[in-house]
Parts: C-alpha cells; structure tokens; sequence
C-alpha cells in the first residue's frame, strides 16, 4: 500500500514540519481526495510510453499518482519554498524532474528536449493556479508544441467558457482560441470541498486533445482571432454594429455586402456563429486588414 502525500493527515504533517504558509498570490489549493486524484489520472490515461508535464506540484499530491502510473514527468513550480518539500515527498521517483520556475517564463521547447524520450506523446496533466488559467493555456498553445492532451482542472466556469459551443451564452473568444485546435470537453466537475484550503469557486476537469489539423482552414489565422475579437467586443450588439465599431462607420454599406455575399444576417449576435462561420466571414473581411 502506497502512503498517499494527499492523505490529509499525511498533508497537514508535511506543511505543519515545513512551516509552510499557502500562499494566495499563487493559487495554492492542494487535492487531499484520493478519489478525484484517482479520476484525473484516469482521464489523462498515462502510460510508461507518455510524457507529462505538471504545472504546479504544489507538495506532490497529483504528482504522486502521475508517477505511479511510470510515465515520465516533469513538474515547474514557481514557489521556491515547495521545492525542498517535493524534493522530501517525492524522492523515492526516478521517473521525476522538477524546475523550479515560472511556467509562463520558460520556453518548453527546449525542455521538451530533456525527457528521457523526447519522442513520445506529451500530455498535460494539472490543477491549475486559476488565477493565470488562460494565460497558461495561451501560453501551452503559442508555444506550437504538439501536445497530445490537456486534462487540466479549473475553475468550473472558465471550463464551461472553454467547451462552449455556438448558440451559448458561454461561447465566445476563449472558446474559438481553444476549440480551433482542440477538442474541448468537460470530465467531470469538483467541489471546493476536496482542497485546502477551499477555494471559493467550484471546478472542473478539462478535457481537451489536439485536433490532427486546425478546425478550419483560413488565409490569415491571425486576422480570424482579430475577427473573433471584434464580433464579440460588445456581446449584446448586433454583428454589423461591432462590425462597424471595429472597421469604421464608413464601412457599413461595404460590410453589409459581404455580409450578403456569404449568407450572413447583419443583425445576428457572434454568439451564433460557428468556427466555420467565422473562418468564412474572416476570409471575406481580408481586405480590412491594416
Ligand atoms: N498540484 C497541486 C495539487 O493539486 O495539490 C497544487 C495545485 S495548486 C491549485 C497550483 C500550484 O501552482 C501551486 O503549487 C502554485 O505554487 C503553483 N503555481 C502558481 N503559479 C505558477 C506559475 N506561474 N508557474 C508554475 N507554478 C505556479
């Protein structure tokens, strides 16, 4: 029987002998159910064959159960009072790497390079400081990496933002930024009940796997996320009326053509619009590019 770091009497003794004090500025809740940790782990399906990266160990908790599972992982935590606590908790694991760092200051391509085989599937496994979410997420994103899934937990309601599909009232630009190039689902939701401390915001875990090739094919990806962005600047507005308010007022008989060209109602909201909606209203916008 393996003594689980997450066991709460187990925790409360680890903190109370390092003298550690949680800090807020980071988003420290830390996983003392040995069920959900179970669950996450499962979700993520690991293998001796996966390589995982961890954002924020904390003290090992879901680190323990990743490494029981033999993949490789590395884990980056950016308080530096942790690291001779994981280096305590988790010592006994040859299968571990850990940087202490800031996850949105590194260049993971280069520490892609440091797994024992750079060449397996990479998977993100994490409960994140939800304070940095979706910086996180850009950040995995921007990086071009080729991962093969995040099974992330969150606060419930950016998970939902997240997996939103058109015609939502949560379904806007951080769900077209992520669904463009991956799959988006919601696992299975948490209670604030299973942390400590608890936060005072219920979760989720995220589900989410790389698509083989973006959703849609457009001339400029950067213009379609510009588009995104001015469609739901003011989401009770008609579509042309941001459409106006991002290109001019000037441009409204212009937009309104291309509006009719490629069948789209001028006085819908971008809410209703699907990815390929957008690829397409994208396209014929082109010219407005500066
Ligand atoms: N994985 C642990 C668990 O589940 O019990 C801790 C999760 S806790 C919600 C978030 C962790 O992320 C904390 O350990 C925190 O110090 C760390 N963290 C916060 N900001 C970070 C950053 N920018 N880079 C790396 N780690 C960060």
């Amino acid at each position: 029987e393996i003594e689980r770091i997450s066991n709460i009497i187990r925790t409360q003794d680890i903190l109370r002998r390092h003298n550690f004090n949680f800090k807020k500025k980071f988003g420290q809740n830390f996983l003392t159910d040995q069920n959900i940790l179970t669950k996450i782990t499962e979700t993520a399906g690991l293998t001796k064959e996966t390589n995982v990266i961890e954002i924020g160990p904390g003290i090992g908790s879901l680190t323990q159960y990743l490494l029981e599972s033999s993949a490789e992982v590395m884990a980056f935590e950016i308080d530096k009072s942790l690291i001779p606590i994981l280096e305590e908790t988790l010592f006994n694991y040859n299968n571990f790497q850990l940087v202490s760092a800031d996850i949105l200051k590194v260049d993971l391509n280069e520490y892609i390079q440091k797994f024992e085989h750079p060449d397996y599937p990479l998977k993100v496994v994490a409960n994140l400081p939800y304070y940095i979410t979706t910086p996180i997420l850009m950040h995995l994103i921007n990086s071009k990496i080729p991962f093969d899934e995040f099974v992330v937990m969150m606060q419930k309601e950016v998970a939902d933002r997240i997996a939103a599909k058109p015609g939502n009232k949560e379904y806007g630009g951080l769900s077209i930024a992520v669904q463009y190039y991956m799959e988006a689902e919601v696992a299975f939701t948490v209670s604030r009940t299973v942390f400590v401390p608890a936060p005072n915001v219920d979760s989720a875990i995220l589900k989410m796997v790389r698509r083989e090739k973006p959703l849609v094919e457009v001339k400029d990806e950067d213009w379609l996320f510009k588009v995104v962005k001015i469609a739901f600047a003011h989401r009770r507005k008609t579509l042309i009326n941001n459409l106006m308010q991002g290109f001019g007022k000037e441009a409204k008989p212009e937009i309104e053509k291309i509006l009719l060209k490629i069948e789209i109602a001028p006085s819908i909201r971008a809410e209703v619009l699907s990815i390929q909606d957008f690829a397409i209203l994208a396209d014929a916008l082109i010219k407005f590019k500066k």
